[in-house]
């Protein structure tokens, strides 16, 4: 038997991915950064490649992971994850980062550690590359703890709307459908996951 419920409790924590191509920085969150080895000091990072960040890093062969503490905020999941980068800064009005060494922004706001890191491989997954990279710089940013996947989903993630609604909601970000059947193809406009992420409101 194979109950996909069992995926969900593998841990994960939560990143913001920055790159930057032709003047142009962009980031994306992930939740797939992962250390592989310690000599040398490499991680790996697998991203969708339909994000633009993806593209960005297959160019340049640089990123930076700002790795998100329990202090971060619903916004910045709005910002670096509802939205692409191909039509808007994600940056725009967003104070709480800096360049490091590599030229790249990071998140100084809401993270407790930022790294820089070099591709050295790539990995053709179908729907998404694996990076393995070679850390470069890094340093720690605050004592607060990382954030998981599992907090996100009980702590930061607002409660959705869904009170005297029919319909479907998105269980990663809260979009709710209104309507009954929900499209098999229906991707979720705010976080782009798809119609298998979505449960009937009860
Ligand atoms: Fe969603």
């Amino acid at each position: 038997m194979f109950d996909v419920n069992a995926m969900f409790k593998l841990s994960y924590g939560l990143f913001v991915l920055t790159a930057k191509a032709d003047g142009k920085d962009n980031g994306c969150i992930i939740n797939t950064v992962m250390q592989v080895t310690d000599t040398p000091m490499q991680i790996s990072v697998t991203v969708n490649k339909a994000n633009y960040t993806t593209m960005l890093i297959d160019e340049t062969r640089e990123f930076n992971v700002s790795i998100l503490s329990e202090a971060v905020q619903f916004s910045v999941f709005e910002r670096f994850g509802f939205q692409s980068g191909r039509k808007t800064d994600k940056f725009a009005g967003f104070d709480g980062v800096k360049r490091s060494r590599n030229g790249l922004l990071y998140l100084t706001e809401m993270t407790n550690a930022y790294l820089s890191a070099k591709v050295v491989k790539k990995l053709d997954l179908g729907t998404h590359i694996q990076f393995i990279a070679e850390v470069t710089a890094g340093e720690v940013l605050s004592d607060i703890p990382s954030v998981t996947y599992a907090y996100y989903f009980a702590n930061i993630k607002p409660k959705p709307q869904t009170e005297k609604k029919k319909g479907y909601v998105c269980k990663i970000c809260g979009y709710v459908y209104e309507g009954d059947p929900l499209p098999d193809d229906f991707v979720c406009p705010w976080c782009k996951h798809g119609a298998a992420d979505f449960e009937a409101i009860e």
